[in-house]
């Protein structure tokens, strides 16, 4: 698996439809400062399902829309997508080329996308479980991560991990499991409080 391209339009500085083809191997980005580097790696970030407005250096969700500049106007809505190869079937869908979308509006109003069908944040999440890749995965190391990692609590370092050794998916449906048992529990002692009151 690798990724195969980025398009982001209307997000950030990015107002007209930008797109960047990446091949196998490394890809530098460079430019003067304020340029829009970082924004290229917080495009992919959110696209990823980033939720937190702090790591998207915002005040708020609707900051990653273009804002306006003295010759153009902002605009209502954000898009970005992101196309990774499949052919090794590393992501369990059953597409050789998978493109993730991600559209804001400045109403507020969000939509997440696989392969232009609609989705729920959760399908992008469970999509890149264990891969490295999804907003918590370790193939973005922002400034200052490899500190917080080496400085981190051990429980943190282990998540890491885990994403790594791809159990992370077992946990989460485990979790799933244990709750819903725990909500069945509820409701049969709830069940037993009712029958009760007729006997
Ligand atoms: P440096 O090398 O200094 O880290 P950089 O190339 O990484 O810079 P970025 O931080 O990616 O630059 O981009 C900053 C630019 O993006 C600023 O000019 C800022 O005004 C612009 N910008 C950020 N959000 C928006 C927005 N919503 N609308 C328009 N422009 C935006």
């Amino acid at each position: 698996m690798f990724l195969k391209s980025l398009e982001i339009r209307g997000f950030k500085s990015f107002l007209d439809k930008t797109e960047l083809d990446f091949k196998q191997g490394i890809t530098a980005v460079v430019g003067p400062n304020g340029s829009g580097k970082s924004n290229v790696s917080d495009a992919v970030r959110w696209v990823l399902g980033e939720q937190s407005v702090k790591t998207l250096r915002g005040g708020k969700m609707e900051d990653v829309i273009f804002a306006g500049t003295q010759f153009r106007k902002p605009v209502g809505l954000a898009q970005v997508s992101l196309t990774l190869d499949n052919t090794d079937g590393a992501l369990p869908i059953e597409y050789s080329e998978v493109t993730v979308s991600r559209r804001i509006f400045r109403s507020g109003e969000s939509e997440y996308l696989i392969n232009n069908r609609q989705c729920r944040l959760k399908d992008i999440t469970n999509l890149f479980m264990d891969t490295g890749i999804g907003k918590e995965g370790y193939s973005l190391i922002g400034q200052g991560k490899i500190d917080a990692i080496l400085n981190g609590r051990p429980e943190e370092r282990r998540s890491l991990l885990e994403e790594a050794a791809g159990i992370v998916k077992y946990k989460t449906r485990k979790e799933e499991a244990e709750k819903k048992l725990s909500n069945t529990n509820q409701n049969l002692v709830r069940i037993d409080d009712i029958i009760s009151t007729y006997e």
